[in-house]
């Protein structure tokens, strides 16, 4: 259990580690301000995460796209450093008056990953609702938490779309909500 009360009203809980130190955590406001049927749905999500090794996925896809960025990187530098030279902005390619245009280049790769990062997450988190269905059986707790979520953090239960596709880490509270009341066992 994390003792977050004192720093914030939010309910949380996540899945940490890999390997033997893998462990759901729930913080105290959660186990304080929920109803037991809602923590068990809280707990068979965090399950599903854990069961299907959604860590390990992350680990591998944040590898490979940190391997994807390097790789596109080391192609694009020749070119971006030949046209500032032609401009005798720097001189060659580990002058530190290149250091903006790689620090832009990495925030611009940061900017334009999130559709792609985010896409994977949210599939991850509707497998964790899905197991978490699956084996607690309870559709009207686990919608009535995503209710009490909205009402709590103030989040805005149909975002807009383009702003859920670019930075939505988890389907919208309004289809969380969608499925786990259309789910039959
Ligand atoms: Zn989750």
């Amino acid at each position: 259990m994390e003792d977050t009360s004192r720093r914030t009203a939010h309910v949380n809980a996540y899945v940490i580690g890999l390997g033997v130190s893998r462990r759901i955590v729930l913080n105290d406001t959660l186990l304080k301000e929920l109803p037991n049927d809602q923590i068990l749905a809280v707990v068979g999500h965090e399950m599903g995460h854990y069961m299907e090794g959604h860590m390990w996925v992350n680990l591998v896809s944040s590898i490979l796209g940190a391997g994807f960025f390097l790789w596109l990187f080391a192609r694009l530098l020749p070119f971006q450093v030949d046209r500032l030279r032609r401009r005798g902005v720097v001189s060659h390619t580990t002058d530190i008056a290149g250091l903006p245009m790689i620090l832009l280049t990495v925030t611009l790769f940061i900017v334009l990953q999130y559709p792609v990062v985010n896409l994977e997450s949210r599939y991850l988190e509707h497998r964790a609702d899905t197991f978490a269905l699956r084996t607690t059986h309870l559709a009207e707790a686990t919608a009535r938490l995503q209710v009490g979520f909205a009402e709590r953090d103030f989040a805005d239960p149909n975002p807009p779309r383009l702003l859920h596709l670019w930075f939505g880490t988890h389907p919208t509270i309004h289809e969380r909500i969608e499925f786990a009341l259309s789910w039959r066992e």
